[in-house]
């Protein structure tokens, strides 16, 4: 080329097709918008919903045969504010931000029905395995001083296990009973024992995840190959079951399980994301006779400010230890597979 003008790019982690993600250069994000902000990222993790995408579970055949661009992927950041667009008013250059990654529009019939949780319209442009991405200031959170920003990039998972134990209904003194100690998992049962959760049982196959647990203040961690969950939440609650059981896996059997382990009149979460093919038998007379409530939880949009706050009051730094750099991004999605403890956080050095 001669013309000597030469368009910036970045280093980006994409989705080329199954299992097949590559560092490569993306376009730079430009501020396009009056009320857009510009964000170089520090650290992002990588979500559970991401993992079901780069293990093919919702690739279109397009993306698969890889006949479509490659997709941008991350959605949990933190990182500073580099530029913002003239109406930007709630954040400047050179302050620590995380984002939310949807909010609601006010317009649609979900918000104005008072449902603006779910309500997706208002989103972000862009994956933020990458350098920089570009955000409606509607969806930028400052971060406290006392917020490293690797605990400011679990702010997106952390506030889903918010609304989880928000769903639920959670009291003092009541039995939880968590399957499943990923990210989402071991978060929810973090804030339920802060939540005054009288015992709180955590069961997951990877031993790694079973130590944090308890590190992280959890009472009682099983393992489900060579312990009997059922025997030992009957022991513990003495025949009752748990007045909460949340399901944190999206699979079976860890789905019914979560129904079998809960009390009479008692609370099911599924929090779990279950691949699209995933259906689970149902008894309307069991049901009807123990009077559990089933319910689920989806994000959490609305929650960032409590969750932030959670940040400050809680020590959340050993479950942000397994950092890889953005090179090794394919690395650290095998790393979140198979092994990881606690949440799997991508760095951008500048
Ligand atoms: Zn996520
Ligand atoms: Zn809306």
């Amino acid at each position: 080329m001669s013309t000597g003008h030469t368009t910036r790019t970045m280093r980006a982690a994409r989705l080329y097709g199954k299992l097949d993600v590559r560092v490569d250069q993306a376009p730079w994000p430009a501020i396009e918008k009056p009320d857009d902000v510009l964000i170089h990222i520090s650290h992002t993790g990588i979500c559970g919903s991401e993992l079901h995408a780069i293990e093919g579970y919702e690739l279109s055949k397009g993306a698969l045969g890889g006949a479509l661009a490659p997709s941008n992927l991350g959605h949990e950041y933190a990182g500073v504010v580099i530029e913002v667009g003239p109406e930007v008013k709630a954040v400047q250059p050179g302050q620590r931000v995380t984002v939310v990654p949807r909010g609601p529009c006010g317009k649609c019939a979900l918000c104005r029905a008072g449902i603006s949780a779910l309500c997706r319209k208002v989103t972000h442009r862009g994956g933020s395995w990458a350098e920089a991405i570009v955000a409606p200031e509607q969806l930028v959170y400052a971060l406290p001083e006392d917020v490293p920003n690797a605990v400011g990039a679990i702010t997106e998972p952390l506030s889903c296990a918010v609304r989880i134990i928000d769903r639920a209904g959670l009291k003092t003194g009541q039995n939880v009973c968590v399957i499943g100690a990923g990210p989402i998992g071991l978060f929810s049962a973090v804030l339920a024992k802060h939540a005054g959760a009288a015992q709180v049982i955590v069961s997951d196959i990877r031993a790694s995840r079973r130590d944090l647990a308890k590190r992280m203040g959890v009472d009682v961690v099983v393992d489900p190959t060579t312990q009997d969950l059922r025997e030992v939440v009957m022991h513990l609650t003495h025949g009752r079951g748990v007045e909460v059981s949340m399901e944190a896996v999206g699979l079976e059997p860890a789905l019914s399980q979560a129904i079998e382990l809960v009390a009479t009149g008692g609370t099911v979460m599924w929090a779990g994301l279950a691949p699209t093919h995933i259906s689970v038998p149902l008894s309307p007379n069991d049901m009807f006779l123990r009077e559990y409530t089933l319910r689920t939880s989806w994000g959490g949009v609305l929650e960032y400010e409590r969750t932030i706050r959670l940040e400050q009051a809680i020590d959340w730094t050993p479950v942000v230890q397994e950092q890889f750099p953005l090179d090794q991004a394919m690395h650290a999605v095998q790393f979140a597979r198979t092994q990881a403890a606690g949440k799997v956080l991508l760095t951008i050095d500048d």
